[in-house]
């Protein structure tokens, strides 16, 4: 990939920050402390604005508000397809502001400006009508029982959500953890990403604006150790949703056991292959292999960051992807020439780089990329190495930046068995045009969503998530509606019967 030095391309105007103190219970409210942390540019490195900094209080106040929404409150009361209105005209109002949010999460995040408005946001409107349309009709089953018994089962909303957010699909995430929730009937506490929680807070006065009961959607901005923890342990809340690392996994875990055994829901890391088979249309294979490790400057879950290729046609596939790569363009993500911003923050460039570094060590050769480039800002080259081995650091941990890993296979078996050598379980990609393998190695891959012929093919209809230390729990689809919907029996005899 090349680097756009100057971004003299870009017509679009910053957006004014507007809201940076917390939304707990309708209102923007400062943090109990006062205190409020910076939120960086990762174009400049420079502070965007200061946002409030919430904690443990502030959580606190938070579910105070979403406990009352939600057992006194309308919102788990009224109709479903009340419910449903609400979350439509919330659609509506988003979409009318697809630009300014696609502008924030791109100066928080470093996403495309133009991928925000044409994929992201438009994806928050459509999941929000998605479970719009599934709120009315939430039912349970009646149930024939023996003993002369009637009985039926109700679905209710569990109750208090918290969802913790990643940084790196500010919007999307946002509502694939909150809407199957408001459409359930709960009341919830989101908080961001400390890195991204700009677009966040802009979501909850747009709720405001929808008609949203006061107190069902609140956001606290804030750090993971401090507010994030915070909900993890809370002893009133009944649901813990979390999207982010395996290690803060466990932690959510532990502290929903030690607190109130609240239930929770896990999306974690991925390692996640992409086998190429000798019958592929080696072209389209080298696309989609980039676009698997290269979309969102590979910081996404799913990221086919591990691409294993049949040795027939290895030598001329390194060819063509070498040559495909030059075509992912690093820059400004206002710049439309851009295919690739800035990784989200120092830490992040940091700990890709030295990935790269310990790649390199362990004697994996770089086919393209390796290095920084910009004189300012977070941005790296998009990187391809060969000659790796499978225990090699860059073949087994999940890096999160624009890191391929490539390796060759004989036969299906060995593909088979090399895409299952991972503690991971997200998702995998195939291509071949033999239906025989696609079948086979589908039903093999120890993953929670197969991509055949294609990748990153989302649907809000089509659930996703873990297998193994992938986490558990499904994102999207009517499973994710079922996450926040427990099951209640209710039984009664008949008339004349023993009891
Ligand atoms: P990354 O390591 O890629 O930054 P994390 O998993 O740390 O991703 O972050 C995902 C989300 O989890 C963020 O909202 C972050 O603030 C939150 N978080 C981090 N640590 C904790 C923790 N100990 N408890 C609860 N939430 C946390």
């Amino acid at each position: 990939g090349s680097y756009i030095e100057e971004n003299s391309a870009s017509p679009v105007k910053l957006p004014t920050i507007k809201f940076t103190r917390l939304f707990i219970n309708g209102e923007f409210v400062d943090s109990v402390s006062g205190k409020t942390f910076e939120t960086i540019d990762p174009r400049t490195g420079e502070v965007i604005a200061r946002v409030a900094e919430g904690d443990k209080e502030d959580v606190d106040l938070a579910v105070k508000a979403a406990r009352k929404a939600f057992d006194d409150g309308p919102w788990p009361r009224m109709s479903g397809a009340e419910r449903g209105r609400i979350m439509m005209k919330y659609a509506d109002i988003i979409d009318e502001h697809i630009e300014e949010l696609a502008a924030l999460d791109a100066i928080d995040a470093g996403k495309l400006f133009s991928w925000g408005k044409a994929v992201d946001i438009p994806t928050v409107a459509r999941l929000i009508r998605y479970y719009a349309g599934a709120a009315d009709k939430i039912h349970g089953e009646v149930l024939k029982m023996s003993r002369e018994l009637h009985g039926y089962t109700l679905r209710e909303p569990i109750g208090v959500a918290g969802h913790i957010i990643p940084w790196n699909f500010p919007s999307s995430m946002f509502f694939m953890m909150s809407a199957p929730a408001l459409a359930a009937g709960c009341t919830m506490i989101v908080k961001p990403a400390e890195q991204t929680p700009l677009s966040a807070l802009f979501y909850g006065h747009l709720a405001k604006q929808a008609g949203m009961p006061d107190g069902v959607i609140n956001v606290i901005t804030g750090y993971g150790p401090t507010a994030g923890a915070a909900i993890a342990s809370h002893m009133d809340i009944d649901k813990v949703c979390f999207t982010g690392s395996t290690e803060v996994g466990r932690k959510i875990m532990q502290a929903a056991a030690t607190s109130n055994l609240k239930q929770v829901s896990l999306e974690l890391g991925g390692k996640s292959p992409l086998l190429i088979f000798d019958d592929a249309d080696v072209d389209k294979a080298a696309d989609l292999a980039l676009l698997g490790i290269l979309y969102n400057k590979g910081e996404i879950c799913v990221a086919s960051s591990r691409v294993f290729v049949q040795e027939g046609i290895y030598d001329e596939f390194v060819k063509i992807l070498k040559e495909k790569a030059k075509d992912w363009v690093v820059g400004d993500p206002f710049d439309p020439r851009s295919r690739l911003g800035p990784q989200v923050d120092k830490q992040q460039f940091d700990k890709i780089l030295s990935y790269i570094e310990h790649g390199k060590r362990e004697g994996a050769s770089l086919l393209t990329g390796g290095k920084p480039v910009g004189k300012k800002g977070y941005f790296i080259e998009p990187t391809v190495f060969t000659d790796v081995k499978e225990e090699m650091m860059i073949a087994t941990d999940e890096i999160f930046g624009p890191v391929m890993s490539l390796m060759k296979f004989k036969t299906i078996d060995e593909a088979i068995k090399k895409a299952n050598n991972t503690k991971y379980g997200l998702a995998a990609g195939i291509v071949t045009k033999n239906l025989d393998v696609a079948n086979t190695v589908s039903r093999s891959i120890r993953a929670g969503t197969i991509w055949i012929n294609c990748y990153f093919a989302f649907d809000q209809d089509c659930s996703y998530g873990g297998y193994k230390m992938s986490g558990f729990g499904r994102h999207l689809g009517i499973e994710a509606l079922h996450k926040f919907l427990q099951v209640k029996s209710v039984v009664t005899p008949i008339y004349n019967s023993p009891w």
